[in-house]
């Protein structure tokens, strides 16, 4: 059923100082949008710094920063006051440096959730409800495709592979997304409609960012994985896709349902031979793949989330996912993974991030 939205009511958008959220308040305030942005610390320059550029430069649209936790209940009501559209993009999205999975990752995404969604319940202005959730809640590991005898994933897949010790941050995105459909299932007025990213590459607008994204595409030119990577595939995506995708699923009156936002499944190798193309050979990029049998017995010596079991169920795997439903239902024209790739490492050398071996 179609549902119209108002776009002259404000948006309210959680975590709005993280590397995805910066764009999504980007393409709403140069669309002319009033956004209500949600940071832990609005004192924090680091954070909040880029958020202020990005408004700067869009003044058809107006930026409102509010405090808030996700831990902290009631914390969302004043920011989503007169709001019809809530986008839910906050979530840590870290998978090393913690001690506890469960008060790292899983408490923040499932508690954080549901604060935000019964936020929506007390709020009677909103009627669409966009959860950032991801290809996680999807899949655990590329070895999950065997069990999928049609041979690449589609919305109707859950993660069945994950918990708390194995990929929790998998994990917490698949709880989080199932508390998100629970609350929605239990009332009428508004409509979730979910947004599931592949690992998301491209320029960040913020060098304040923890994200895993911009840490894999650094390790990739750092030397961190010198000389070599596994075999491993995972869906990427470009992060103005991903923006593009949650505007889409916001203001579309007949938009609904989960949205695989996917570009292609290259492995390390791959991006690191188009990187190496660009940018010559001047940075320490992989040079080949290190085999299974040997990578599993040290590669958490390096990277403590990479575990034997994880690299036994995610290297030299397939791995596919069908983005076709983004395509016809938001209207998706994907960037090339190329340009993604490519914009992005150029981004890190403009800030400093990286530097020649
Ligand atoms: P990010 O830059 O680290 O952004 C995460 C945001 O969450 C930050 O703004 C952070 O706020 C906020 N946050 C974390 N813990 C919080 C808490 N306790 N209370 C309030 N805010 C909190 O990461 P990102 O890559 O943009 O990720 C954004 C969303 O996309 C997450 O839901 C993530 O799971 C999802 N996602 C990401 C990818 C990817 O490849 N990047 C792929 C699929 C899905 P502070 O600035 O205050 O720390």
């Amino acid at each position: 059923m179609d549902q119209i939205i108002d776009k002259t009511k404000p948006v309210m958008v959680t975590g709005a100082s993280g590397y995805i959220a910066n764009w999504i308040v980007k393409l709403l305030l140069e669309a002319g949008c009033t956004v209500h942005g949600t940071v832990r610390d609005p004192d924090n320059e680091k954070s909040v710094g880029p958020l202020k550029k990005i408004a700067a430069a869009a003044p058809q649209g107006t930026l409102k920063l509010f405090k808030a936790d996700l831990l902290d209940k009631g914390s969302f009501d004043a920011p989503m006051a007169g709001c019809e559209v809530v986008m839910h993009t906050a979530s840590p999205f870290v998978v090393r440096g913690f001690k506890s999975a469960h008060e790292a990752l899983i408490r923040p995404a499932v508690e954080g959730t549901r604060n935000v969604l019964e936020a929506a319940n007390r709020t009677a202005s909103v009627k669409r409800v966009v959860l950032t959730s991801s290809v996680a809640a999807v899949y655990g590991d590329c070895a999950d495709m065997k069990k999928i005898p049609r041979g690449f994933f589609t919305e109707d897949d859950w993660n069945f592979s994950s918990s708390e010790d194995h990929q929790p941050y998998s994990y917490s995105k698949f709880l989080a997304e199932k508390e998100a459909w629970k609350i929605h299932d239990a009332q009428n007025r508004w409509r979730l409609v979910t947004i599931n990213p592949g690992m998301v590459g491209g320029p960040a607008l913020t060098r304040a960012s923890a994200s895993t994204s911009i840490d894999t595409m650094r390790a990739l030119g750092n030397g961190r994985l010198w000389p070599a990577v596994p075999s491993m595939r995972l869906a990427w995506v470009d992060v103005r896709d991903v923006a593009q995708a949650h505007v889409e699923a916001a203001f579309r009156p007949d938009a609904e349902g989960r949205h695989l936002i996917t570009n292609g499944e290259p492995t390390m190798l791959e991006i690191a031979r188009i990187l190496r193309k660009h940018f010559g050979s001047g940075y320490k990029f992989p040079l080949f793949e290190m085999p299974k049998f040997i990578i599993k017995w040290f590669a958490w010596v390096i990277d403590s989330s990479a575990t034997p079991k994880f690299v036994e169920q995610n290297s030299e795997h397939p791995l596919k996912f069908d983005n076709s439903r983004s395509k016809q239902r938001l209207g998706l024209q994907y960037h090339p993974l190329e340009q993604t790739f490519v914009d992005h490492f150029k981004q890190l050398l403009d800030d400093g991030l990286i530097r020649r071996k």
